[in-house]
């Protein structure tokens, strides 16, 4: 039986990646269906303040799953971010970014034979993003920073279980409770209350800027790692510079009810149009996607041929060897159907 899911193609190199990544898992007969929902940019033009319409907006509430390309938030007031809509409204809690160095990908740590396997779990709602700042007076800004028991629970606890499920042997917790005692220390104390369920990883906690210092020096010391919202942000995309960059990096929002899979890129406006985007981040993120809903064969045959087709050589103009012609996002996705 086919599982349905609901997909947003998105606006900017959005299409253009998303019909490579659907034709790779056509091409694997991928038992899923697609519903394709009406979310984007255009539907914030057209008067709908989270951009995206009531029916889509109840898709995705109905299937639970939504694979989604790059969006663009109009700038100005009344409009939402549809990544807001999706953190808050749907309480998807925990952004988890899987990074891994890939053979054929060269990063400042191909030459010295360093290879990375690491997940980064961000809290994806609480922290400073709640944006509560006012001016004090003309030269005084003040800003609150939320952190909650319950909200930190969720987040370290799924950080746990994923760890396990990836056969990890351990999860660090990335902080700064040694200036911030009473936020950070509340995360860092509800990290070490959740650890004893979970016997069979190795707890540990780590400042947030030796983290830093540690992940681009020696990047191989870490499994996993659980940080609070703002952190975890900064964190993840200088991981997301250890493995080769942003067409790298893949992202799911992962709540109860619902789970949002997507590339952590933008819609990167400067190449839209021109089908030279690199769908490696969002095949990524589609391959998690796939595990999560249990198609595990797939998702491993699709990895293969993405690693083989890398290690080969072939690549997308932002990356690899000079001195052999790019593919253009068609003829990329082509040679990944041809190895799978
Ligand atoms: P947005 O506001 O939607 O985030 P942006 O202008 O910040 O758009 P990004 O999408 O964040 O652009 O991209 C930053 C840079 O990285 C751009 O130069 C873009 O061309 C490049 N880039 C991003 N994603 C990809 C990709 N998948 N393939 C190739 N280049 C990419
Ligand atoms: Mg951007």
């Amino acid at each position: 039986m086919k599982t349905k899911i609901a997909v947003a193609k998105g606006d900017g190199i959005g299409p253009e990646i998303m019909d490579a990544v659907l034709r790779i898992f056509e091409a694997n007969e991928v038992p899923l269906e697609y519903e394709f929902v009406e979310m984007g940019k255009s539907y914030f033009d057209a008067g709908h303040s989270t951009g995206m319409t009531e029916a889509a907006k109840a898709t995705i509430e109905n299937l639970g799953i939504l694979f989604k390309g790059p969006m663009e938030t109009p700038k100005g007031k009344g409009v939402k971010s549809i990544n807001v809509t999706a953190r808050k409204v749907w309480n998807t809690y925990a952004n988890q970014r899987d990074f891994r160095s890939l053979n054929g990908v060269q990063t400042v740590f191909s030459k010295a034979g360093v290879s990375i396997n690491l997940t980064i779990i961000r809290e994806n709602i609480e922290d400073t993003y709640g944006g509560i700042e006012h001016m004090m007076t003309n030269d005084v800004a003040v800003g609150r920073r939320i952190i909650t028991r319950p909200g930190s629970a969720q987040v370290i606890r799924y950080a746990f279980e994923m760890a396990r499920r990836k056969g990890y042997k351990k999860l660090a917790c990335g902080h700064k409770a040694n200036i911030m005692k009473l936020t950070d220390g509340l995360f860092l104390e509800t990290f070490y209350e959740i650890a004893k369920e979970y016997p069979d990883l190795q707890a540990s906690d780590i400042i947030v800027d030796d983290l830093c210092m540690k992940l681009v020096s020696h990047p191989e010391m870490f499994q996993s790692i659980v940080l609070t919202n703002l952190q975890g942000d900064i964190v993840s995309d200088l991981c997301a510079g250890l493995v080769g960059g942003l067409g790298f990096a893949p992202s799911a929002n992962i709540g109860d009810n619902i789970s949002i899979f997507e590339a952590v890129h933008g819609t990167a406006p400067d190449i839209a149009g021109r089908n030279i985007a690199n769908p490696t981040a969002l095949l990524l993120s589609g391959i998690s996607m796939l595990r999560y809903l249990g198609l595990t064969a797939n998702a491993a045959t699709i990895e293969n041929a993405l690693l083989y087709t890398l290690e080969k050589g072939v690549h997308t103009g932002d990356f690899g060897d000079r001195s052999v012609p790019s593919k253009n996002t068609s003829e990329f996705a082509d040679c990944i159907i041809a190895n799978l």
